[in-house]
């Protein structure tokens, strides 16, 4: 462990991170977290973007395994692909997404993930409680076809365009309820998302209730990760558009009170604000992080602009 890691209130060191590359192979992702001071990450384990994608090989495994064993980066989560619809009314796309979702979980197992993290899906425009149902059923059936898999299954709340499945609490309850095999199943709670859909994150009463409202319907009434990120849109827009800390409008006083949870709580934090070219923009966005947790700046956070 990182000997200059700030420890949180619950003994254990805060664990908090960022959304990194996986260019060039798996192993390299703890180099870039190592160098931006921070022990967790996040990553796609591959193009987000691709239906079409090959488990890890031995090779590579390997060469991750050894580079995590020797790396004060202790947290390692991996985004699910957007293209994963398990709410989808078309068969082939449910079905697809099926296939993908398990072969994500696999990966994430291989990795020792601490949690894949999904989106729940998109209704398309119909019935919600159906396409509830839908998801359910695919997330039931994948986590049954994978009886030893250890990595846990992080539904995000979403920010709630259009048919976008799980921005309110009552519906994140429904898909755990519905599938039946939540003890290896968790909670994230992304900010940006939560103001999207409404919540209104200011004063530390309404975040308590939000959150809390959100922990009542999840699995053993946990948080397993925070997503934080600012809001390029205003509260209630419905829009997944990140922004950099206390440059969107979350502002500073909420992100602040959210980083205090998440440390009180000894939840991990992983940043996904928007990237530009090299690392000005996340060591920019780490050094943020610091001051709104009440942290000395590092040294290796202090140089760039
Ligand atoms: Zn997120
Ligand atoms: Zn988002």
């Amino acid at each position: 462990m990182n000997p200059d890691a700030p420890f949180g209130r619950t003994g254990e060191p805060f664990r908090f991170g960022l959304h990194v590359s996986v260019a060039g192979g798996l192993d390299r992702i703890f180099g870039r977290g190592e160098s931006l001071g921070v022990n967790a990450v996040q990553i796609f384990s591959h193009s987000s973007r691709s239906w079409e994608f090959d488990l890890p090989d031995a090779d590579s495994l390997a060469a991750y395994h050894r580079a995590r064993k020797a790396s004060s980066v202790s947290r390692v989560y991996v985004h699910a692909s957007y293209l994963i619809n398990i709410a989808s009314e078309d068969p082939v796309v449910a079905e697809k997404s099926r296939v993908t979702l398990e072969k994500e979980l696999r990966t994430a197992d291989l990795l020792e993930a601490d949690g894949l993290v999904l989106h729940p899906g998109s209704a398309r425009g119909g019935d919600r409680t159906a396409a509830v149902l839908r998801a359910s059923r695919i997330i039931g059936e994948v986590l049954e076809g994978l009886p030893d898999q250890r990595t846990p299954l992080l539904l995000e709340n979403t920010a709630g365009a259009g048919s976008m499945l799980g921005s309110r609490p009552e519906e994140m309850a429904a898909l755990f309820a519905g599938v039946g095999h939540s003890d290896r199943m968790g909670l994230c709670l992304d900010s940006c998302h939560l103001f999207a859909a409404g919540f209104d994150l200011s004063g530390r009463e309404v975040l308590d209730r939000i959150v809390g409202a959100f922990l009542e319907g999840a699995p053993f009434g946990r948080l397993s990760l925070w997503h934080l990120n600012d809001a390029l849109f205003g509260l209630g827009s419905g829009r997944d558009r990140h922004a950099g800390l206390e440059e969107g409008h979350i502002g500073a006083d909420a992100l602040s009170r959210i980083v205090a949870m998440a440390r009180g709580s000894g939840v991990p934090l992983i940043l996904e604000t928007p990237k530009g070219e090299g690392e000005t923009l996340d060591r920019l966005n780490l050094r943020r992080l610091h001051g709104l947790a009440g942290f000395p700046v590092p040294e290796l956070l202090r140089d760039a602009g």
